[in-house]
């Protein structure tokens, strides 16, 4: 017997076979089907779709075979891939020199006659072959001969796009492994932004100071008016209506709008007293000194003014206004700024209202 040699091409050879990444998988309905009707073509008991690794035969898709024999030594197909341009026919394996003393063929109802079409790829890699077996001598006529040829080339299709899926699948798994990364770094990037701008004291819409800032700010006022006796008077500022600014002029212009009436509370406060952004269209104003009259009479020139903003939109905001009593403490004194806010929207919005901790 001779045992088949290695193609010269043999490296390149089983780095394509390895490429489709097909040895050792589970069984595929789509070669069975292929052997079942290359089998029932030509008319004989056994059919295989072999692959032919560095050491061993190994089968796709078989039928009729009891125990398909992985030896390389005694593999027909492992001939067949020697020729990739044409078929391998034995008529009758006893009076083959190549076959008559192999093992499979000596064997009690061994084999007889077989017929492999090799499964070339398109690089002219022959990975295998699409075989027919059968323990009687036979002749396949050129019908025969044909289909097993088209039906050879449809298994290395087949070949072909079970590995172009695959790639595709393994493509959109890595697409979905980076979307999910971008994700990830977003998310923490927005919430290292967050923590930023939670960190900086500037509202970057206004560059007024924002709600941090004035907490601060608060707090030191405070503490300087326990040491000093010096008055201290809040107020919390709110846009009326200011959703509908949106609404009816785009965000953009109510942004403008924010703008405009932060650069005039900036003017108005400047050298006096600090005016902060709290968040959203609500503003608030520290005043220094200030008693509740005056600094009553302080938020009604800013809300006239308010109304002589130069716009072109009809503005108007609510005022809410404390002053500090003794053992105010900052939660306390914005809580009551923020009833008198609540009072000036309740009462009809656009004017000012002052609460005293009495009245509170
Ligand atoms: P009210 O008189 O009761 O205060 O009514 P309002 O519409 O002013 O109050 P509401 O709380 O319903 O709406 C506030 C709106 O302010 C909703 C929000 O979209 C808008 N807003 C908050 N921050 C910004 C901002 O930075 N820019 C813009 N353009 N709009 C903002
Ligand atoms: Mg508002
Ligand atoms: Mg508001």
């Amino acid at each position: 017997m001779s045992a088949p040699r290695k193609p010269d091409n043999e490296e390149e050879r089983l780095a394509a076979l390895r490429s489709f990444d097909i040895l050792d998988s589970e069984p595929e309905r789509a070669f069975d089907d292929l052997v079942q009707i290359a089998a029932a073509i030509c008319g004989v008991p056994m059919a295989a779709v072999t692959l032919i690794d560095r050491d061993r035969q190994w089968f796709k898709a078989q039928v009729g075979m009891e125990q398909p024999d992985p030896s390389l030594d005694t593999s027909f197909c492992a001939h067949t891939i020697l020729s990739p341009d044409t078929m391998t026919v034995v008529a009758d394996a006893t009076r083959d020199a190549r076959f008559a003393d192999n093992p499979l063929v000596t064997a009690e109802n061994g084999i007889r006659f077989y017929a492999g079409a090799p499964l070339v790829t398109a690089d002219g890699f022959a990975l295998g072959a699409l075989c027919l077996v059968d323990d009687q001598p036979r002749h396949l006529d050129a019908f025969q001969l044909s289909a097993l040829d088209a039906l050879s080339r449809q298994v290395t299709h087949l070949l072909e796009l079970r590995q172009v899926s695959r790639q595709l699948s393994l493509q959109l798994r890595e697409r979905e492994w980076y979307e999910q990364q971008l994700h990830h770094y977003h998310h923490e990037l927005e919430t290292q932004n967050a923590e930023l701008s939670e960190q900086t004291r500037t509202d970057p819409l206004t560059g007024l100071p924002n709600r941090r800032a004035f907490g601060a700010a608060l707090a030191a006022a405070q503490e300087k008016s326990r040491e000093t006796g010096e008055r201290l008077a809040i107020a919390v500022l709110d846009v009326d209506h200011f959703k509908m600014v949106n609404d009816l002029h785009g965000h953009d212009e109510g942004d403008r709008v924010l703008v405009a009436l932060a650069d005039m509370l900036k003017a108005q406060v400047a050298g006096k007293g600090l005016a902060a952004r709290y968040g959203g269209e609500e503003f608030v104003v520290l005043m220094p000194g200030a008693s509740l009259e005056e600094a009553r009479l302080q938020c009604e020139f800013v809300r006239q003014s308010v109304s002589l903003l130069p716009i072109g939109l009809p503005i108007s905001v609510s005022i809410g206004l404390t002053a500090m009593v003794r053992g105010d403490d900052a939660e306390a004194m914005f809580k009551r700024a923020d009833t008198a806010l609540y009072e000036a929207k309740r009462s009809g919005r656009d004017r000012v209202v002052a609460l005293s901790n009495q009245a509170a």
